[in-house]
């Protein structure tokens, strides 16, 4: 052959390589690589026959009648390890033993390529398209009907199992079906074109024609069972059940997937462009977009989140997460981009502290008269007398009891005597400064804690009270008559401070403390009541 052939063939070869690197590194199954390799194989039989008997050349016819039983042995291999993929017994088997399918395979190809002492196949009249085959032919067949035959009881096996699902065991069923056919023609070949062949005339593409045969079978089940197909199939069901929405975008922010929950959100499709600052200019997010949008544009390889809310027919609220997608040397071609509803867990959370607030506000208020109750001025006044002490702050303390409200009760019945108690909080309310603290300290009975209040204050100040409710008349459903009820007054100021510390029986001094407002209230009911009277005490003490 002249240099310029050689040369054309070196550079077949090298595409050749270069399709083999595509089909290895490509991400599809197994099983769809060993069908190609499979497929790859029939094909090469009839090409390199038809090839044989093209040319005179006996060098030439050689060499492709060795290519073409150097891919017989190949596609009995390529075969086995198909109906092992198919009948699902490949995830029992290691990578060492799918090499150990291919060693009889290798060896019978050697032995066809080598062609030891003619041991494969001689010439008949100086050419190859009348040919005798040698004993390594023979060896060859008993190879082949090895490989028949371990298929054969994978398939059987597949069939025979009741762990097999019944789908694979239809397909089976027509693949086995495949082979008869080709076993058919290979076996009618061999008889009629070798063993008989001195006294038959030679029959021209049997073997072929089985493969061709046996390959429709292949086919049809491919096709018929949606056998390559599945894995795809069920990644988009997967993609389209899932609850998020998902958008995946390669390196030039160009839509390559997107899924149904994501299509009820935005309006975008495949091939678009996805824009995501335009994106996050059109909802509202939650804290800022900047440091996210950065990361996303100098295409950062990391996992970024953010929280967006958007108005749709109602509020709803997102979480958007970016994951990058990256080829096997950690470059970034892409990112995935998904939209989890939160909406439902915002709403509960914001209920919950709505619940919470609205049980802490129980917690501290009087349901009837709507002050602080006893539980939450005693804490207040713990916290407060601590700082007072601290910063030598004077301070002040006012009771109050109604006179005589027994009498009330008696003559217009407890639900009104509510009424008064509710409307006698709301009067004194008005009375007094907002610093001030006011509490239902007993049934009709009230304590306020005045900060920053000293003798002469507190004093304005209970008698300011005092008044408020003397002139306040309650105007109950139909009485006739308005209600008006007046009030006893214990005051108490400390404006000395004898020690700088806190003592340990901080308690016990507010209860001291305590007691002694009750002795200048119990003065006033004692010098007549509808007054104010005030503690001699003005100092702290332990
Ligand atoms: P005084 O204080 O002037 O000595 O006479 P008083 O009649 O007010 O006597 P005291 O303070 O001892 O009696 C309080 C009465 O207040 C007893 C109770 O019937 C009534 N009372 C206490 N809590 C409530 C309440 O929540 N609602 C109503 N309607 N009455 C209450
Ligand atoms: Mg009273
Ligand atoms: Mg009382």
């Amino acid at each position: 052959m002249s240099s310029p052939a050689w040369f054309d063939l070196f550079l077949f070869l090298l595409l050749f390589g270069l399709f083999v690197y595509v089909f290895v590194t490509v991400r599809i199954t197994n099983l769809h690589k060993v069908y190609f390799l499979f497929h790859f194989f029939m094909m090469f039989w009839p090409l390199c026959q038809f090839a044989t008997d093209l040319t005179q050349n006996p060098q030439l016819q050689l060499l492709f009648v060795l290519l073409s039983f150097v891919s017989i042995p190949m596609l009995a291999s390529g075969w086995l390890l198909l109906t092992v993929f198919l009948t699902g017994y490949a995830n029992q088997f290691r990578t060492r033993r799918f090499l150990l399918l291919f060693v009889p395979a290798a060896l019978a190809a050697a032995g066809v390529i080598l062609n030891p002492y003619t041991l494969f196949v001689n010439p008949v009249e100086g050419g190859y398209i009348h040919r005798v085959y040698g004993p390594w032919f023979w060896m060859m067949v008993v190879i082949l009907v090895g490989y028949f035959l371990a298929s054969l009881s994978f398939l059987f096996r597949a069939l025979k199992s009741s762990k097999t699902l019944l789908t694979i065991k239809k397909q089976v069923r027509i693949t086995l079906w495949g082979i008869y056919v080709l076993a058919a023609f290979a076996f009618m070949d061999v008889l009629l074109n070798v063993v008989f062949s001195p006294w038959l005339p030679i029959i021209p593409g049997l073997t072929s024609m089985g493969i061709l045969v046996s390959d429709l079978f292949f086919v049809f089940v491919i096709k018929r069972y949606k056998v390559f197909d599945l894995v795809s199939i069920a990644h988009e069901d997967v993609i389209n059940t899932i609850p998020y929405g998902m958008l995946v975008l390669d390196e030039n922010e160009s839509i390559i997937e997107v899924n149904k929950a994501l299509r009820f959100f935005i309006d975008v499709s495949v091939g678009d462009l996805f824009d995501m600052e335009k994106f996050l200019a059109s909802v509202h997010v939650e804290g800022s977009s900047k440091e996210f949008l950065d990361r996303y544009k100098q295409k950062e390889n990391t996992f970024s989140q953010l929280e967006i809310i958007a108005q749709r027919e109602s509020e709803r609220h997102y979480i958007l997460q970016v994951s990058p997608i990256v080829d096997s040397y950690q470059m970034p071609i892409g990112h995935i981009i998904t939209f989890q509803d939160v909406s439902q867990e915002r709403y509960l959370v914001k209920e919950l502290s709505k619940a919470n607030q609205k049980l802490e506000e129980m917690a501290l208020t009087d349901s009837l008269t709507d002050c602080f109750n006893r539980r939450y001025l005693t804490e207040q006044l713990t916290k407060e007398v601590i700082t007072n002490i601290r910063n030598r702050t004077p301070f002040s303390l006012i009771l109050f009891d109604i006179d005589y409200f027994k009498a009330i009760n008696d003559r217009y019945g407890h639900v009104i005597g509510d009424v008064v108690l509710y409307r006698t909080a709301q009067t004194v309310k008005q009375s007094i400064r907002s610093s001030d603290v006011l509490a239902r300290y007993g049934g009709e009975e009230f304590l306020i804690y005045l900060p920053h209040a000293d003798r002469r204050l507190a004093e304005q100040l209970a008698e300011r009270v005092r008044e408020a409710i003397e002139s306040h008349r309650v105007r109950v459903g139909n009485e006739s008559e308005p209600i008006s009820v007046t009030v006893s007054v214990g005051g108490l100021t400390v404006e000395r401070f004898d020690q700088e510390q806190v003592s340990d029986n901080l308690e016990g001094s507010l209860v001291q403390l305590l007691a002694d407002v009750d002795k200048a209230l119990y003065q006033a009911k004692q010098k007549g009541r509808n007054r104010v009277e005030f503690a001699d005490r003005i100092s702290w003490h332990a």
